[in-house]
């Protein structure tokens, strides 16, 4: 790793300087190949006719972003409680994200879709968030944005109360607050699709082929028979925990990467780097169409509440927050416009 890059500056780079140092030596040897494999992918299908190009995006808009305000939808969503597929909390849920986002002046629309799995027949809703157009006309959900923004909003069916204040509800704060400095930045918002996926959890243990990525992969089904198809893709997901690092998709394309680097300022919270190996999540399914994808998630194999009942308020923090919705505003805005690359 180059000494400039930023991706390990952080408190904790510091406190762990020499486990850091073999890592990144370890980390650095696979780079190129990495960076490589991902500047071909974004040059394959960044490319692809009909991919509706960024029209430059704003900068600035990060400074609008409040951690405190996104940490209140996190702590509603929350007091909810669990959330799994096919609930009565998750129709609570799917209420309050479609309330604060039309309170934003946002027009949602659900996907709804049933599903076998190893709970059985289930029924799945995704919830889908566009500005309207300038016209104040209807919004075509045939036609793509140039940018697409999701996280799950499902909680893991456990068999104790599981509320995912972390894993689910981290990023659908952060989804919420977006919303409102995207809507009073109609030059940025228009450019951007909110998705709330559903049964991002599996219903077994792990996500496997046959089990969990249930919302994503149904809108990337519907995704592919649009006219039109985004560029940038940013699934966010268990993002507000500052006491862990947090990962970024290994094949997402160069020029994200690149520009990941250049939006992360000095005093984030954590150390931000390169995932050791493909993470599977919402992003997959999208990825599989085409869409070239930043996948932002907290090292969650070492979080000791993960999937468990600790996983609760305490451990998403307001600043954390802030920072990871400045970091998406910021990414987006040294993103080049056009097809890129
Ligand atoms: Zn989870």
């Amino acid at each position: 790793m180059p000494p400039h890059s930023k991706f390990t500056r952080s408190a904790a780079s510091r406190t762990l300087a020499p486990l850091l140092l073999l890592l990144l030596l370890a980390f650095g040897c696979g780079k190129k190949e990495a960076a490589e494999s991902g500047s071909q992918a974004a040059a394959e299908t960044i490319a692809k006719p009909g991919r509706v190009g960024l029209a430059g995006f704003p900068a600035g808009l990060g400074e609008d972003f409040s951690g405190a305000r996104a940490h209140r939808h996190v702590a509603q969503l929350v007091a909810i409680g669990p959330r799994p597929p096919s609930s009565s909390g998750y129709q609570q849920a799917l209420r309050l994200v479609e309330t604060r986002l039309g309170e934003s002046g946002w027009r949602c629309t659900r996907q709804t879709f049933l599903e076998e799995t190893p709970a059985g027949l289930i029924s799945f809703t995704n919830l889908l968030a566009r500005l309207p157009p300038p016209d104040g006309g209807e919004i075509n959900w045939q036609e793509s944005t140039a940018v697409l923004i999701g996280g799950h909003l499902d909680s893991k069916l456990m068999s104790f109360p599981f509320v995912g204040a972390n894993d689910g509800g981290s990023s659908t704060g952060i989804l919420i607050e977006l919303a409102r400095v995207l809507a009073a930045k109609p030059a940025a918002g228009s450019q951007v699709e909110l998705v709330f996926f559903d049964g991002e959890e599996a219903f077994r243990p792990n996500i496997t082929p046959s089990d969990g990525l249930y919302g994503s992969k149904h809108y990337a089904g519907l995704l592919s028979r649009r006219g039109s198809w985004p560029s940038v893709g940013i699934v966010l997901d268990i993002v507000g925990d500052p006491n862990f690092e947090l990962h970024f998709n290994p094949e997402s394309p160069a020029v994200f990467q690149r520009a990941l680097e250049a939006a992360l300022p000095d005093a984030f919270p954590t150390t931000v780097r390169r995932a050791r190996g493909q993470i599977v999540d919402d992003h997959l399914p999208l990825q599989a169409t085409g869409l070239p994808c930043l996948h932002l998630i907290g090292d969650f194999q070492r979080m000791n509440y993960w999937h468990r009942p600790g996983d609760t308020l305490d451990k998403v923090d307001a600043e954390m927050l802030g920072a990871v919705g400045r970091l998406t505003l910021d990414f987006l805005a040294g993103l080049p416009a056009g097809p890129a690359e």
